[in-house]
């Protein structure tokens, strides 16, 4: 199993696995993540902190020697329908 970057999220500070992007081997995108206190709306959904898919530098330059992996889809989320 493939081990994803962990990236400290600009918003909320926690340490945010990070997806791999297209074309992007130096980016990678924040794993969507609750915010914090992870209050819910009124349907009582959780909401996401507003950082969540962000694009951000990947800290980790061995990435490089990822390209030819078939990344595997994201985890399932049952919110995660927008990928
Ligand atoms: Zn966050």
């Amino acid at each position: 199993m493939k081990k994803l970057p962990r990236v400290e999220c600009p918003r909320c500070g926690r340490a945010i696995a990070a997806g791999p992007v297209a074309g992007r081997m130096s980016k990678g995108r924040l794993w969507r993540h609750d915010a914090p206190g992870a209050r819910r709306d009124a349907e009582g959904v959780l909401v996401s902190c507003a950082d969540s898919l962000t694009i951000v530098d990947l800290p980790l330059p061995s990435v490089q020697l990822e390209i030819e992996i078939d990344v595997p889809a994201p985890a399932p989320d049952d919110e995660m329908a927008l990928f």
